[in-house]
């Protein structure tokens, strides 16, 4: 408990450090870069649009469905990061440009030769498949249009494209490329923006949904006109709360030319008769923020319906930096009245939807916020303190006021109760603090093998790490669900896939194996052919390790009898080493 108080009282109020908006100063007229591909560039995704807790930070460019389209560097500079994984990323290079800009490309699937070698070099230095690692300043020096990489589909990519991103250096801001003018001209885009629907929100005074009060109005096309409520003015009576205020939202997306994908929008303004309320504009995102979406987005719709809802007001946890102006939120005495709504692409191409609003009728339902003790509120401190289980979860962490829903369930199969502390599908913003007490009866097991899961609603069990500390297991999680307490005694399990003791392999171009464990999860993987570190590859949709035989491994094969050593670790330091003898 003292390390949970003292915590609390360095914690200043979230909301000190919210910044005004900020426009970028560069020149996107004036720069001309060289295109990352020679094929006409058609986008799957666009800058900004809304994805599972981030916003998209560039632009995907198809590749003609495949694999293999040569990436070129857009302006001259160095490589200044290499990155591989199975997931996110995949396969990436970032290049810094004297102009001040940084360029990356990801999801690649392989390199010509002096890039690959980099790669190479990396690898073996630190042991490992996964890198991600910064390069030294001048140290790999590349020409403007410079053939770099194949195009691919690595990582947590699901068909094949190119991620392509522009960011300010210095600030590691993401920008929108499509403001460049140079890819503007190339990139064509003669659709408006579509507004599929109006949100109308009780809100409270911090700028939070009122539970229950809020409703969905469908455009719908009158004409040539995009209409609300059959062109009359919405009553909201029934939205009226005590201590609320009125908010809107907007379900509203884009697409480009030459392509069906659904993309996100660009510059958003809401007016109320002739005067400016609210304002949105994707020009650059600020990473530290990315995962605001959740604030900014209603999630609601989004997990339940599918929709693209735009919140246009804002909580006083959303720092987002995308808001030139924010005074969405208007009081019920004088929301009557006409209000009209601009959604603009980057291209110009410009979507306007009026509505009118009623005056409310009626009396001011009860705020179920109001109610003592029934929420965790996002803009405190919050705490729950059981004898076997505490959370802290400090100012910020998570963005609507939270139900107070805790739980224990004694019937168990794992090392204690079950914690259900809210859902699993609402999202957080950031780690908080679990804690569950080591029951008497397992006090005997090793310490250091304790960890802490969190399940799913779908029942899905994710390691979350966990330390031992005066018989209590510490960890934090950023997800709600059943937490539970878990020991991992047990090392991974290796299975050779295509080889065994005393193997021939002559005619192989890899070798294949799984490797398995059963809940901590696998920290690192190593490969050794006669003592010397070789690449073994995870594919992640194959589910298997991959060690090629290639002109970095062969030069260790030896004809006839060889050496093969793998060796896995869990993330609770539990190893598994296997060797084989292998012929060639
Ligand atoms: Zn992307």
């Amino acid at each position: 408990m003292k390390v949970f108080i003292l915590f609390i009282l360095l914690i200043l109020p979230f909301y000190g450090k919210l910044q005004p908006y900020q426009s970028k100063a560069i020149d996107y007229e004036g720069i001309d870069l060289h295109p990352p591909m020679a094929i006409d560039l058609i986008l799957a995704g666009n800058f900004g649009e809304m994805r599972s807790n981030h916003f998209h930070t560039g632009l995907d460019i198809k590749t003609k469905g495949v694999e293999g389209q040569k990436i070129y560097a857009i302006e001259e500079g160095y490589i200044s990061r290499i990155r591989v994984s199975p997931w996110g990323y995949g396969n990436a290079i970032y290049i810094d440009h004297p102009n001040g800009l940084t360029s990356l490309y990801a999801h690649l699937r392989d390199f010509p030769p002096h890039v690959d070698s980099l790669f190479r070099a990396h690898h073996k230095k630190s042991e490992s498949y996964v890198l991600d690692e910064i390069v030294l300043e001048d140290s790999f020096y590349v020409k403007k249009g410079e053939f770099i990489a194949y195009s691919g589909n690595s990582g947590s990519s699901s068909a094949p494209h190119l991620h392509f991103e522009i960011r300010e250096t210095e600030t590691e801001h993401a920008l929108n490329p499509l403001l460049f003018s140079c890819y503007q001209k190339r990139i064509k885009d003669s659709t408006k923006p579509r507004v599929s629907g109006i949100k109308i929100y009780a809100v409270s005074k911090n700028g939070y949904m009122i539970p229950g009060k809020s409703k969905y109005y469908s455009c719908v096309l009158q004409g040539d006109k995009w209409v609300v409520n059959g062109n009359k003015p919405i009553d909201v009576s029934e939205l009226v709360t005590k201590n609320s205020y009125l908010a809107f939202g907007f379900h509203v997306t884009d697409k480009l030319d030459g392509a069906g994908n659904i993309c996100g929008v660009y510059h958003t303004e809401l007016y109320r008769e002739d005067k400016k309320m609210h304002e949105q504009k994707m020009e650059y995102i600020n990473f530290d923020y990315n995962r605001f979406l959740n604030s900014h987005q209603d999630y609601y719709e989004f997990k339940k319906k599918k929709r693209n809802v735009h919140k246009n007001f804002v909580t006083v946890v959303n720092p987002l930096n995308i808001y030139p102006q924010k005074d969405g939120i208007i009081e019920w005495e004088n929301c009557a009245g006409n209000y009209s709504y601009k959604a603009k692409d980057v291209h110009g191409n410009l979507r306007t939807v009026e509505f009118s609003l009623a005056q409310p009728s009626g009396s001011y339902a009860k705020n179920p916020l109001d109610e003592v003790g029934k929420y965790y509120f996002p803009d405190s401190i919050n705490t729950v303190l059981h004898e076997n289980f505490q959370l802290l979860m400090e100012s910020g962490t998570f963005y609507e006021p939270l139900q107070k829903n805790f739980r224990i369930d004694t019937q168990s199969t794992y090392l204690s109760s079950k914690f259900e502390f809210s859902e699993y599908v609402i999202p957080v913003q950031q780690h908080f603090d679990v804690r569950i007490k080591v029951p008497t009866k397992h006090q005997k097991l090793p310490p250091y093998k304790f960890g802490i899961g969190v399940i799913s609603d779908k029942g899905y069990l994710s390691f979350l790490g966990g330390n031992y500390v005066d018989g209590w297991v510490e960890t934090t999680s950023r997800s709600f669900g059943t937490f539970v307490l878990l020991s991992d005694t047990i090392a991974p399990v290796i299975k050779p896939l295509d080889f065994n003791e005393g193997k021939v392999v002559s005619k192989y171009n890899n070798l294949q194996l799984q490797i398995n464990d059963n809940l901590a999860g696998l920290k690192s993987y190593k490969a050794y052919l006669n003592g010397e570190w070789v690449l073994m590859i995870y594919n992640r949709r194959k589910k298997r390790y991959i060690i090629p035989f290639d002109q970095y491994s062969k030069p260790h094969l030896l004809k006839g009898k060889n050496n093969i050593k793998i060796v896995a670790v869990d993330r609770l330091g539990n190893k598994k080493q296997a060797e084989y003898t292998i012929v060639y």
